[in-house]
């Protein structure tokens, strides 16, 4: 039997367990160490936080799918990675072998060594932090004055626009700013899109700080470094993508920001033996954002390629399409979708997002639930 090894449960690897439980992979024990048993599927989580969802519409059960792909389950998190000896270490300090490896284990926003962020503010990601955390915000909605968010992406327009959205209808009217150190928000973005969430986020009265950079979190304050400051209850780091510490230490080869270099087959360029997809892998010649679409579309060509790897047969090269649909919620059951040059929105955009981010998930759910 080879030991096929999946690190994180992250939207390739879902995809990845799917197919082992179709079609098992012959003489094969897979293994799945995930950090936590609920995955959050991320199009559906400022949807969460707006109060559209509940928790358990937009996690898929780890636990359940392993069981349905015959799959063991370690609910723990993995530490570090010795290549050479094939061994990955987890915390608790047991060790599992492999033949083959798959990492799928996402990214968390950067604090760029910006003082006090570590200590004061709430990372959007991992999600399981954000979500107690954002539940504390709202316990205490009442004595709220001021809640910032650092980051312009669409990530933290969405959950700007969703938290202020609930918090509202919680009874709650804080002010809420968006400080970015990018000329305007959504800046990788159209300006088409730009315009129409710039106009939204004025319109809702969400103060936007753009090409202003933070210098200093401290409690209950924000210094930005051009000597203002903001009294703040609290701040949301929304920042965008760095990779896990322990893939730096790993001696896998990594791209120029520290994600683990992969070949279109998805990889390792250093490591034959090791594969990585989404947030945590970068593909040398195709970048790419770090965004849950791009992860979910390599679900597939993981998935075939990791077969082809325990078959001994050559892997299949996967080239992921440059641009993707974005379609960015606005707090209420209103949205935005952006490819390219073109932008629409409106009240029947979010129900397009709603019914593909729920067809999404339930595609999972629905091989443990029956
Ligand atoms: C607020 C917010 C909103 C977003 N909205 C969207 C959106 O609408 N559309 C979109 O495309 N993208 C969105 N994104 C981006 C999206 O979240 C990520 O790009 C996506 O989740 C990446 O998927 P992944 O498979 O790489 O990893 P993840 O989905 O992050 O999954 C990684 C998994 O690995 C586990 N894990 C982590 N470390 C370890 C470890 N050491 N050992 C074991 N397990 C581990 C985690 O528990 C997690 O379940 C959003 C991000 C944020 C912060």
């Amino acid at each position: 039997m080879k030991r096929l090894v999946l690190v994180g449960g992250g939207h390739s690897h879902v995809a990845v367990l799917k197919s082992h439980g179709e079609a098992p992979m012959p003489d094969t024990r897979l293994t799945l160490v995930s950090a936590k048993r609920h995955a959050p599927y991320s199009g559906m989580l400022p949807g969460l936080i707006a109060g559209h969802y509940d928790y358990h519409q937009c996690h898929i059960d780890l636990v359940r799918l392993a069981g349905y792909a015959r799959a063991g389950f370690l609910e723990v998190e993995a530490v570090a990675l010795d290549p050479k000896e094939r061994l990955l270490f987890l915390a608790g300090g047991e060790r599992v072998e492999y033949d083959i490896l798959s990492i799928d284990i996402g990214s968390t926003p950067p604090t760029f060594g910006i003082p006090g962020v570590p200590e004061h503010v709430i990372p959007a990601k991992p999600i399981e932090t954000l979500l107690p955390a954002w539940e504390g915000l709202r316990a205490r909605a009442a004595g709220l004055k001021r809640v910032a968010l650092v980051g312009g992406g669409a990530a933290g327009v969405e959950l700007v626009l969703a938290m202020q959205y609930r918090l509202r209808r919680d009874g709650a009217v804080p002010g809420f700013d968006l400080i970015t150190d990018t000329p305007f928000v959504l800046p990788s973005h159209d300006v088409k899109a730009r315009r129409m969430l710039q106009r939204i986020l004025d319109e809702r009265g969400v103060r936007v700080h753009a090409g202003r950079r933070v210098a200093a979190v401290e409690p209950g304050r924000v210094a930005l470094e051009d000597g203002a400051s903001i009294d703040v209850d609290a701040v949301f780091w929304v920042t965008g993508a760095t990779p896990a510490a322990w893939l730096r230490s790993s001696g896998l080869q990594t791209d120029a920001a520290g994600f683990i270099a992969v070949n279109p087959c998805l990889q390792s360029e250093s490591h034959a033996d090791i594969f990585a997809a989404g947030d945590c892998a970068g593909v040398t010649g195709q970048p790419r954002p770090k965004s849950g679409v791009f992860a979910v579309r390599q679900g597939a060509p993981l998935s075939g390629n990791l077969r082809r790897a325990l078959a001994g047969q050559a892997l299949d090269p996967y080239v992921s399409p440059p641009h993707a649909l974005a379609l960015i919620s606005a707090g209420g059951k209103y949205a935005v979708a952006t490819r390219n040059a073109w932008a629409l929105q409106g009240a029947w955009v979010w129900r397009w997002k709603d019914w593909i981010d729920r067809r999404f998930v339930a595609k999972y759910q629905r091989l443990y639930q029956n």
